[in-house]
């Protein structure tokens, strides 16, 4: 797959890692280069606390903590988002599945929208980084005088990582069993990334 304008069949990617990993800034140039839509959760979450809709009442606190938001509740945001036409074309999941329930969730969503799921790309970087990296991202935005996430700060982040490691790192292994995963060095510069997630795209 080399040009968005091509047609094609649409592709559906699961951006896999850590929090700090980079599957947010990944997850924009993909979008750009293969004119894939990005749902981000974390996104979706953030736009309903400031919207103060029924969800975000919901979800505030426990996002603030560093915990997940329950699996119904992400799954039905989902939902909705996918019914929309520019999901069709294909997406590209950033931060969901974060569980195996979700993942469940996720392969029945796509065959209800007569999708499938080509490929989880896994960001692998090491815990000491991805601590730097999130302390760094909330120092930058706060220097340039912009909102600072309210679960970038050492303590939230302690419990997103324990979060990760107990309840999204055992999807490695479930969409390895799938045959699904692609495993991308996510410590190399931000160019080297996204060529080496382009050469996965090939076959696609
Ligand atoms: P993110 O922007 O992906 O780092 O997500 C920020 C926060 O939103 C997470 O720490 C969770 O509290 C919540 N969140 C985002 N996506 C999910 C998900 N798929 N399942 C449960 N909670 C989520």
């Amino acid at each position: 797959m080399k040009d968005a304008n091509v047609s094609r069949h649409p592709v559906n990617l699961i951006l896999l890692g850590p929090p700090g990993a980079g599957k947010g800034t990944q997850a924009k140039l993909l979008m750009d280069r293969f004119s894939l839509v990005q749902l981000s959760t974390g996104d979706m979450l953030r736009a309903a606390v400031a919207a103060g809709t029924p969800a975000g009442l919901e979800a505030k606190a426990v996002m603030e903590r560093g915990d997940l938001v329950s699996d119904a509740l992400v799954v039905a945001i989902l939902r909705d988002r996918m019914a929309e036409p520019d999901c069709a074309g294909g997406v590209i999941f950033d931060g969901f599945p974060r569980t195996l329930p979700q993942a469940d969730a996720l392969e029945k969503l796509l065959a209800e929208f007569g999708q499938a799921l080509d490929a989880a790309i896994e960001l692998e970087v090491e815990d000491e980084v991805l601590v730097k990296r999130i302390v760094g991202r909330a120092e930058e935005a706060k220097a340039a005088g912009q909102p600072v996430r309210s679960d970038d700060n050492a303590e939230s982040l302690k419990v997103r990582l324990m979060e990760y490691y107990k309840k999204t790192s055992p999807l490695i292994g479930y969409y390895y069993a799938k045959n699904k995963l692609r495993k991308v060095d996510g410590l190399a510069e931000i160019g080297r990334v996204k060529s080496e997630i382009d050469a996965l795209m090939e076959p696609a």
